[in-house]
Order: structure tokens, then C-alpha cells, then sequence
């Protein structure tokens, strides 16, 4: 079950409203790597889970993600405070109202449709979606996904830093970039405390396709590393052995019933191609410059299309 506690996980403090600036912070709010997809996230993953200490780790984080949504949330409406009150009272001038509604970013759907509370969208108004949520119910493939949703949500924190000078913003900001730090470690350390964990899941892949690494885009900058290069790498430069690999045909065959391959013949029949024939094109356009016409004769004596007569103009007066 889930209970509220009345206080932040961290204080909000705002030092004056700023509509630009709260739809910029929705990106933490309802986007791809804001809190609610992590909460979503771990929340589900944690319901599947079988493992009681991951399924208790990640029920921690999933709900400390909901303590996160609450402070970028309530860091939106601060900023949308003067914003909600002047749109809902209507005693600003019009015309002032109307620049401040417009100054709030690309759209004006956060203050007009959602009247400046903090709507589940993300910086450019695109409604959270459930497809955020990538999980696989396979841990060693779960958590790796995790750590890198963290390493997304951090960077995107540390984006939004950088757009602010207000230092209560900064600070709290601060404090949700960190704890995605944090629940990085966390699920690293989950992921290594799985002893079989690469590669991912049962099988163990074909070995002698395992460690192959095949330069397939060759010429100048070509590059060597380990990533690439050395006692672990089957190095293949010569893309003629890849063509297959497998050492077969290299072509794709199916075995096809009587009735299936009698109706394919027809098919084929039916949309052959005959190489010899060199049919008209563009007629239905009018069989202009785009329809073929190349020559001089085509141009009407022009040397070339430049010198042509452009469309419309050819029967003007000169
Ligand atoms: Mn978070
Ligand atoms: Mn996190």
C-alpha cells in the first residue's frame, strides 16, 4: 500500500514565477526520462519481480521516483503560481495576459488547457505515454536499461541546471540529479550481484560468431582500439568472407506447397518486366523538363533549360 507524507523529499524554493521556465521542467515531469516513467518503471518492474532484494530495491526506488514527481511537480506549479491566478481571475489587461500566456513557450496548451498545474506532458506538450517504459521482465536486461534511464534522467537534470540562475531551483534540481547518481550504483551493484549476467539471459550465443568484429565501413578514418582490434577479435577486413558468413548460398529459399507456388507463377507472370521496351514517362504531367526533356530541340532552339522560356512566360511579349 501507499501512504503520503504532507512533506517534500526536498524544499522547493522558487524565488518567482516563471511560465517559460516550468514548461521547460515538465521534461522531468511527464517526459521520456522524467520521474514518472522511472516510478512506472520500477514500480512494474518490482511487481514481476522474484528476487526478494531486487523486488525490495526497486519497490524503494520506484516509490522514492513518486517523492521526486512530487518536487519537479510542485516546482512547476510554483513557477505557474502568478500564471493560474491571472488566467483564472481574468483581471489582467488583455493584452498583458495574452503576453504572458505567449512568453510560457512553443504552446500555450499548459496554461490554456491544463491552467498551469503540472500536466502530464512533457517540455513541448506531448502527452506521458506507457511506451516510455522499456522493461523486458528479464533482470540482467532490466537493469542495464535502468542504469541507463538514470544516466538519461541525470543528464537531462543537468541540462536544466544549466537554463536556470534561480538558486532554489538550482538546489533542488541539485538533489534529483544526485539521487539518479545514486540509483545508478544501486542497480549496477543488482546487476553484478547477478553472477551469470552477460550475456543477457539463457543461451550463450553461437561461438564462433561471439567475437567477431567485421569493418564494415572502410576507407579513410579507419580505426583500431579494443574495441576492434586484439587477441579478442576475429578481425574481418575482407567484407567477401561475410558474404555469407555462414559459408552457405547466401540467398533466402522457402519450400512452398503446390497450390502456393502455381498462384506465385501467376503473380510473376502477371507484373513481369520487359528490359526492352523504353515507354514515355510524365505524360499524364504534361511531359515537362521533369517528364525527360534534355536536348536542344526540347527547349524549343534554347542552348540549355536556363535559357528556356520559364512556364507561363513563353507567349509574354519581349
Ligand atoms: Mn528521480
Ligand atoms: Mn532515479
Amino acid at each position: 500500500m501507499f501512504m503520503h507524507n504532507k512533506r517534500l523529499q526536498y524544499t522547493v524554493r522558487v524565488a518567482e514565477p516563471n511560465p517559460r521556465l516550468a514548461t521547460m521542467m515538465l521534461e522531468q515531469f511527464g517526459g521520456a526520462d522524467g520521474e514518472l516513467s522511472a516510478a512506472m518503471r520500477y514500480f512494474t518492474q518490482g511487481l514481476a519481480e522474484d528476487d526478494a532484494g531486487r523486488k525490495d530495491m526497486l519497490l524503494d526506488i520506484a516509490t522514492e521516483e513518486l517523492s521526486h514527481l512530487e518536487v519537479i511537480g510542485s516546482i512547476v506549479a510554483m513557477l505557474n503560481k502568478g500564471v493560474k491566478a491571472q488566467l483564472a481571475e481574468g483581471l489582467m489587461e488583455e493584452a498583458e495576459l495574452y503576453r504572458t500566456i505567449g512568453a510560457s513557450g512553443v504552446s500555450a496548451k499548459e496554461s490554456l488547457l491544463f491552467g498551469g498545474g503540472p500536466a502530464l506532458i512533457d517540455s513541448a506538450g506531448v502527452p506521458w505515454t506507457g511506451a516510455y517504459v522499456d522493461s523486458r521482465s528479464e533482470p540482467t536486461v532490466d537493469l542495464r536499461s535502468n542504469i541507463a534511464a538514470e544516466s538519461r534522467a541525470k543528464i537531462v537534470y543537468e541540462r536544466l541546471i544549466n537554463i536556470t540562475d534561480d538558486p532554489g531551483i538550482k538546489e533542488a534540481l541539485g538533489f534529483l540529479m544526485t539521487r539518479e547518481i545514486a540509483h545508478q550504483k544501486s542497480f549496477e551493484k543488482a546487476l553484478y550481484a547477478i553472477e551469470d549476467n552477460f550475456p543477457v539471459g539463457k543461451l550463450p550465443g553461437l561461438e564462433k560468431y561471439a567475437n567477431i568484429y567485421v569493418n564494415t565501413s572502410q576507407g579513410e578514418g579507419d580505426m583500431t582500439g579494443s574495441w576492434n582490434s586484439g587477441a579478442q577479435w576475429d578481425r574481418i577486413d575482407d567484407l567477401t568472407q561475410t558474404m555469407p558468413i555462414d559459408g552457405g548460398a547466401g540467398t533466402a529459399t522457402v519450400d512452398l506447397d503446390h497450390s502456393d507456388a502455381k498462384v506465385l507463377d501467376k503473380l510473376a507472370l502477371r507484373t513481369l518486366s520487359n528490359p526492352a521496351v523504353n515507354p514515355t514517362t510524365g505524360v499524364d504531367l504534361g511531359a515537362g523538363p521533369g517528364a525527360g526533356r534534355t536536348t536542344e530541340a526540347d527547349f524549343g532552339g534554347a542552348a540549355s533549360i536556363a535559357e528556356a522560356p520559364a512556364m507561363g512566360e513563353a507567349n509574354a511579349p519581349t
